[in-house]
């Protein structure tokens, strides 16, 4: 059997127009959003609505709210690896605007991931709306990152009016803002809330639940001003009482003395961790094609093909600064292929995130010290995209986490055994 490292006709077509937008949309725009936290970027939101539209579907989480033609169904699937190559295309744009695509977001992929079909067409329908929509994913809370054991939103089923009751406060919501605010160019959004129904279940009782936008008792109480990828909201989130109706839960509502319910609600990472990597990417490689115009424009090429010892510092920096792009996309590339063709991918989504988180940091951190002062200057991005990289490796898992991820995977060890 032969390995095929050309991507797919529809992938290279679908990047061919992306660059476009990066090169015409986006980095135009990349300073006055970063100097400007907080502003909306509507003129690209609009446009990428319409476009995204236009070319098929608006929104990230994959297309076809879980049901595929006959036609669909011979074709070898390539619906994440799409994703993942728009998400690097963008990113290569600008990480922060990239946040600003409207589509289902992490809230999206969570109800792909863990939801009903049912669910999935009454949520997923919207992103392909009039107006461009937005979803989030609350997890975070003051005293829960990392373990999400210690979640202490609760939710609780009103018998009565057949409604789940939830109260609590969550942090760090990407996209929090556009989700929920009820801004007049926008449609009806929602964010997944992470709340437990059994407390004394530990994560068993961990479950997501669907709030829609305009739902009474969510608050949207701050947006953090951050180092980098400003363009992207980033909310907290108070729940007081808010009432959702009963089939708004994620998973089945019983709790097993498993964590089975809890797994599921994992698996959105299983899809989402390769394409947090696939965005690091793409700022890594803005950062290194700039290094390499700039090295150009001060007549250093690069003499591929010599021996190591005859290389410059620069030649020698330059090209392990390749390799590891390269095989950081070449693991990004394996994890979607696995979700595509319902693999499971835990081990191999939370491997190359580890690897892009480590990547984009050491790229875009040697590119501005290779500049100098280019690189430290706020006439050029480089100093920027220094900035933005870092999330890579924070959220959807730190780098920690993910190692444990890995860790616990090839040595067969569970949660509790090894943290
Ligand atoms: C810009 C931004 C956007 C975000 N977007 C979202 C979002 O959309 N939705 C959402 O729910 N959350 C979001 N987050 C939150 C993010 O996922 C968390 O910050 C992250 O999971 C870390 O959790 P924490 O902040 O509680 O840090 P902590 O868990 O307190 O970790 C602090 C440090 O300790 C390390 N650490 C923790 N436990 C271990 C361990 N067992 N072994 C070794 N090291 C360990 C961590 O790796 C980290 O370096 C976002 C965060 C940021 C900054």
């Amino acid at each position: 059997m032969s390995i095929e490292f050309e991507s797919p006709k529809p992938i290279l077509q679908m990047q061919f127009m992306l660059k476009t937008v990066a090169d015409e949309m986006m980095r135009p725009r990349s300073r006055y959003f970063d100097e400007h936290e907080h502003e909306i970027p509507w003129q690209y939101i609009e446009f990428m609505h319409v476009a995204m539209k236009a070319a098929g579907g608006a929104s990230l989480a994959p297309r076809d709210n879980g049901k595929k033609s006959e036609e669909q169904e011979k074709r070898s699937p390539i619906g994440y690896q799409m994703i993942a190559a728009q998400i690097e295309a963008l990113a290569y744009g600008d990480l922060g605007m990239y946040h600003c695509l409207p589509g289902g977001g992490l809230g999206a992929a969570a109800v792909f991931a863990a939801g009903s079909p049912e669910q999935k067409e009454k949520f997923l329908a919207r992103f392909n709306g009039e107006k461009p929509t937005f979803a989030a994913m609350c997890i975070t809370e003051a005293g829960a990152g990392s373990d999400n054991s210690a979640i202490r939103t609760r939710a609780v089923l009103d018998e009565k009016s057949n409604e789940w009751v939830l109260n609590g406060e969550k942090i760090f919501v990407t996209g929090g803002d556009k989700s929920f605010t009820e801004y007049e160019k926008l449609g009806r959004g929602f964010i997944v809330v992470w709340a437990t129904i059994d407390p004394s279940a530990g994560r068993a009782g961990l479950r997501a639940f669907v709030v829609e936008s305009g739902t009474p008792g969510v608050r949207i109480v701050k947006l953090e001003y951050k180092l980098g990828i400003r363009c992207s909201d980033t909310a907290a989130i108070s729940l007081v009482d808010v009432r959702v109706p009963y089939d708004n839960i994620l998973g089945s509502p019983a709790v097993e003395k498993t964590t089975i319910g809890f797994k599921g609600a994992m698996a959105t990472f299983d899809a989402t961790r390769p394409l947090v990597a696939a965005s690091g990417l793409g700022v890594a490689r803005a950062a290194l094609e700039f290094l390499k115009e700039k090295l150009a424009e001060n007549g250093v090429q690069i003499r591929y093909g010599l021996p190591r010892q005859k290389l410059t510092s620069i030649e020698r920096d330059l090209i392990d600064m390749e390799v590891m792009l390269k095989s950081a996309w070449l693991m990004v590339v394996k994890a979607v292929w696995m979700a595509d063709n319902k693999k499971p991918n835990a081990l191999e989504a939370s491997m190359s995130k580890v690897k892009a988180g480590d990547v984009t940091t050491k790229i875009t951190q040697k590119v501005v010290e290779i500049l100098g002062p280019l690189g430290y200057s706020r006439e050029f991005l480089a100093e920027k995209w220094f900035r933005d990289a870092k999330i890579t490796d924070i959220y959807e898992g730190t780098g920690q986490i993910n190692r444990l991820v890995v860790a616990r995977q090839i040595l067969g060890y569970s949660g509790k055994e090894l943290r």
